[in-house]
């Protein structure tokens, strides 16, 4: 069997993989990209319908948040690859059973307004909210994801020195529960941030502490989503091309089984077929840590602190965080038309679309319910219909649907094979949901061409780093946050054996597509092969030092 040999390998070629191959490759490494299904991309994951021609779905992603204005997609010039991002003006919308709705738009005067309508109160503060914690947000949010994690008592430390760090740390204390009673009054507003902050996975339980500060980020970022032309693979194959315009080759169809270790250093990989990818100065895994370390090093080269960190490392449900979904897809003739839209018709123009809750109590009875593992009744959708700003995903005048509902892996006394017996019929009762608020999508009408679900177990067939079908590969819980991710002793990116790099949803700051474990984790591998990072990453340390 043949051997390669590059500078760098990286296993697995999501958008972590690829964005930390950008960066290697324009320092001038040679990199090899080693994915193993046939296709770059992981959870920015395109497919064609397998039904019906013309029409495409999301599997993965379909939010991508403010990825343009990202520092990855400047320094690799991803502009130059054919990518484009749309950008749909009213956000994020919330029909309710009495046919009122609340928009969040782009333009926080529109979204203000929206809000008026509910309690004059609520927007004002929602306005103040908006542009007096905006700065919180650049200087410490974003600074905190995009760079390599510090011990938290150095965190804190760096905080209290300053106004504006004592001040988030204060908010931060509180639970995203008690955030949203606080901010607001109104019941569905509280509705409507919880399960737009519990959909981005960031939550345990909404009330454990700790949490507060990220539904300030809501309402702060929550309006920026977006998704590229064409499909969510477009970003990945714009991230490759780039990467291969820089010397790197992408291997689909290559499956990494172990991690070679010579005289105690990373030298390479053997794939499950046999083939040896050799690396010069540094191996990179951007896959689940349990395949990292108990299948790709392997417990005879750790340390037994490790091996039992990564056996306890929780993933999804069992760890009681929400990055599992049940997905409902489908073509339809018509857009969804919502009783609301008589009240206000942007919500027919919504891109993110949260159906179902109508009080924080029920997001928080629901997400109960899925941790004791039973899917629920009583149904809350976020969804979309990615036709009304992409046609291109359909064929013309016809649209894709899609609904996310959180969901067990496991469904309780019976385990994950169960979906297998109950998936259809659980797709018939999101999709009746959805039509109780848009009723042109009634299962019994002629509106929908097709339609099939996606169960948690489906996402760990596809991607099996997604493991549970967390999405977060890791649930998002303290102890896994942070500096705590995936463990203390191997946090920044750095595995204990010499030349071997960690990167991916499962290192700081998590999953989504942010690109952030992929943009940290390319600083620590270039200062540490002793090259210039001639990018301008931001340093906590100096930044949050200086903060008034
Ligand atoms: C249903 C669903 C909906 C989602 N919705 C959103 C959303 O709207 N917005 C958002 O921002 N995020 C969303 N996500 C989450 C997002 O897709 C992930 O968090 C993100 O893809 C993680 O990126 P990554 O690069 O770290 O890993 P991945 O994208 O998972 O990529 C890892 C790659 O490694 C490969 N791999 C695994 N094992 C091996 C091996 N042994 N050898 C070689 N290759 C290997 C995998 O095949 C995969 O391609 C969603 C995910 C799911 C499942």
């Amino acid at each position: 069997m043949k051997n390669f040999e590059f500078d760098s390998v990286i296993i697995g070629a999501g958008h972590n993989a690829l964005v930390l191959a950008g960066y290697l490759a324009k320092s001038g490494l040679k990199v090899a990209v080693l994915e193993r299904t046939a296709f770059i991309g992981g959870g920015a994951g395109t497919f064609p319908s397998p039904f019906h021609p013309g029409f495409v779905h999301e599997y993965h992603s379909q939010f991508h948040r403010n990825i343009p204005n990202l520092p990855w997609y400047s320094d690799l010039e991803l502009d130059q690859y054919g990518l484009e991002y749309i950008y749909p003006q009213v956000n994020n919308g919330m029909p309710l059973s009495d046919g009122r709705c609340l928009i969040v738009h782009a333009d926080p005067n529109i979204t203000k307004k929206s809000i008026e309508r509910f309690s004059k109160k609520d927007a004002e503060n929602y306005f103040k909210i908006y542009h007096e914690y905006a700065d919180m947000g650049r200087k410490i949010w974003f600074v905190r994801d995009y760079s390599p994690p510090i011990p938290p008592d150095e965190e804190q430390e760096l905080m209290k020195k300053s106004k504006v760090g004592r001040e988030f740390l204060e908010l931060n204390k509180k639970s995203a529960y008690e955030m949203v009673h606080e901010l607001f009054e109104d019941e569905a507003l509280r509705a409507f941030y919880l399960f737009l902050f519990s959909v981005r996975g960031y939550l345990p339980v909404p009330t454990v502490k700790n949490t507060g500060f990220a539904i300030v980020a809501m309402t702060v970022m929550g309006n920026k989503a977006m998704m590229p032309r064409g499909g969510a693979r477009q970003l990945t194959h714009a991230l490759g091309s780039m990467v291969i315009r820089h010397g790197g080759v992408l291997f689909p169809a290559t499956e990494v089984g172990e991690i070679i270790i010579k005289n105690g250093r990373a030298a390479g990989v053997e794939t499950t077929d046999g083939r040896k990818f050799m690396a010069k100065q540094c191996v990179v895994s951007s896959v689940d840590p349990t395949q990292t370390f108990l299948k790709f090093i392997g417990e005879k080269h750790l340390d037994s602190a490790i091996v039992e960190g990564i056996k306890n490392y929780k993933y999804g449900i069992s760890g009681k965080s929400f990055g599992v979904l049940f997905a409902l897809h489908a073509g339809s003739h018509e857009a969804p038309n919502y009783t609301a839209s008589k009240w206000d018709p942007m919500i027919n123009q919504a891109f993110n679309t949260c159906v179902g809750y109508e009080s924080p109590e029920e997001v928080l009875a629901h997400l109960t319910g899925v941790i004791e593992g039973t899917p629920t009744e009583n149904i809350g959708i976020q969804c979309c219909c990615p036709t009304l700003f992409d046609p291109t995903r359909a064929p013309k005048g016809k649209h894709v649907l899609l609904a996310w509902q959180f969901a067990p892996y496991s469904i309780k006394d019976a385990g994950p094979e169960e979906w297998e017996k109950i998936k259809h019929e659980y797709l018939e009762k999101v999709l009746a949901r959805w039509a109780e608020y848009a009723p042109n999508l009634a299962p019994k009408g002629n509106n929908i061409i097709y339609k099939f679900p996606e169960t948690p177990p489906d996402t760990e067939r596809h991607l099996i780093n997604m493991r549970e079908g967390d999405f977060h590969v890791g649930a998002l819980i303290p102890e896994q946050l942070g500096f705590n991710r995936p463990l203390p002793q191997i946090s920044g990116y750095k595995a204990p054996i010499d030349r071997l790099y960690l990167t991916g949803a499962g290192t700081h700051p998590g999953g989504n597509i942010t690109g952030a474990p992929g943009y940290n984790a390319a600083q620590v591998v270039i200062r540490d092969l002793g090259k210039e990072v001639w990018w301008n990453p931001p340093d906590p340390r100096k930044d949050w030092a200086e903060l008034d």
